[in-house]
């Protein structure tokens, strides 16, 4: 089944959802649904990144594939057609994902998912077209093999990463799936002069394009994280940082396949000057999050506190009073949260352009 003709349904949706949160946001009423799902199935990871602490973070129970299965449905329910992200920590390090994404797939449920690409060998990108992946964002920092093993911190991973494309792109190519491939790349001083070098890579391989996001602090980071990291840029690569970021964008406007708005790169700017204003007062993930943590928890930011668990009905957990009390704290959240894509929200045009050009 072609993309379009496949995410019809569920960018209708997104469009009626678009509208309600946008009148739910300023009236405070409860009335709209979520239109960002994701499930973080893990927070067991194989490799070391140095911008990440999941890695090493106390772990947690996990839900089992009946469990995630039941979810799956119970949203489909809910909120009729969607799509849903499944992230971690790396999620291949479950063996169910295979069968995860055939169950969404024989239920109509668009699902994609974010990967170090570490896991994915011939024969694991074979069983994810077949069972019908609608897209993959696969993690790449550099161009360069050693920048990229150095800030994921072992050895080897950028072949296995852009390995893993290839198998993926081989047999979406061999079965005509529609499954879209893109590179996701945390921009950081440390990796700044390969930024440009990873679009031209992207468009050569024919890929569906590339996502970037700010290097943000992890989730252990303490407030002054920024000062003593080795991959924020320095104050004297500030203007040259600039110009890369200026150059992102005249390559966008010069028709290459990068998702990001031009003004999230211009908010980059100042941010990359000062990570540390709180930068959360328009922030609108309370009225489209709905985030699913590996042990059940749903939440609205996973920096603000569990509105309720999966066993609930899920549009009940959605209208608690809990959900309305993080609602508040969201919209006074004063934590220095980057200008990434998920606080990022486009304006309705360019969330049809991003869905009419990627996916
Ligand atoms: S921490 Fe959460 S609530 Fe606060 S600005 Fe960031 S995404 Fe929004």
């Amino acid at each position: 089944m072609g993309r379009y003709k496949r995410s019809l349904p569920w960018a209708f949706n997104q469009f009626i959802n678009y509208i309600s949160q946008d009148f739910a946001y300023k009236s405070d009423a409860g009335f709209c649904k979520p239109s960002r799902i994701i499930f973080c199935l893990t927070l067991r990871c194989n490799i070391k990144c140095k911008q990440c602490g999941i890695w090493r973070s106390p772990k947690k129970k996990e839900l089992s594939t009946e469990e995630w299965k039941m979810i799956m449905l119970a949203l489909k329910n809910w909120l009729g057609p969607y799509r849903v992200q499944v992230a971690g920590g790396e999620i291949f390090i479950r063996d169910d994902i295979v069968e995860l994404v055939r169950f969404a797939q024989n239920d109509n449920i668009l699902i994609g998912m974010v990967s170090n690409g570490t896991m994915i060998d011939n024969e694991m990108a074979k069983s994810l077209v077949n069972a019908g992946l609608s897209y993959i964002d696969i993690s790449i920092d550099g161009i360069r093999p050693e920048t990229h093993d150095f800030i994921r911190g072992v050895k080897g991973v950028h072949e296995k990463a852009t390995g893993a494309i290839h198998h993926l792109k081989n047999h979406a190519e061999r079965e005509n799936s529609s499954l879209s491939i893109t590179v996701a790349t945390i921009i950081m001083g440390y990796n700044m002069d390969e930024l440009i070098d990873i679009v031209e890579w992207t468009e050569k391989e024919g890929l569906n394009g590339v996502i970037f996001n700010p290097l943000g602090p992890a989730c252990d980071s303490d407030s002054q994280w920024y000062e003593k990291s080795d991959l924020w840029p320095k104050k004297q690569d500030l203007e040259k940082l600039d110009g890369i970021l200026d150059k992102l964008i005249e390559m966008k406007k010069s028709g290459a396949k990068i998702l990001n708005t031009e003004d999230q790169f211009l908010a980059m700017k100042s941010y990359f000057r000062n990570p540390s204003i709180p930068r959360g007062n328009n922030c609108r993930v309370g009225v489209t999050n709905f985030l699913l943590s590996c042990d059940g928890e749903i939440h609205l930011c996973f920096h603000m506190p569990s509105i309720g668990n999966f066993r609930e009905p899920l549009r009940n957990v959605w209208n608690s009073e809990k959900a309305k009390t993080a609602r508040k704290m969201i919209k006074q959240c004063r934590y220095e949260c980057s200008p990434g894509n998920f606080i990022y929200r486009r304006s309705l045009i360019k969330e049809i352009q991003r869905y009419l050009e990627y996916r």
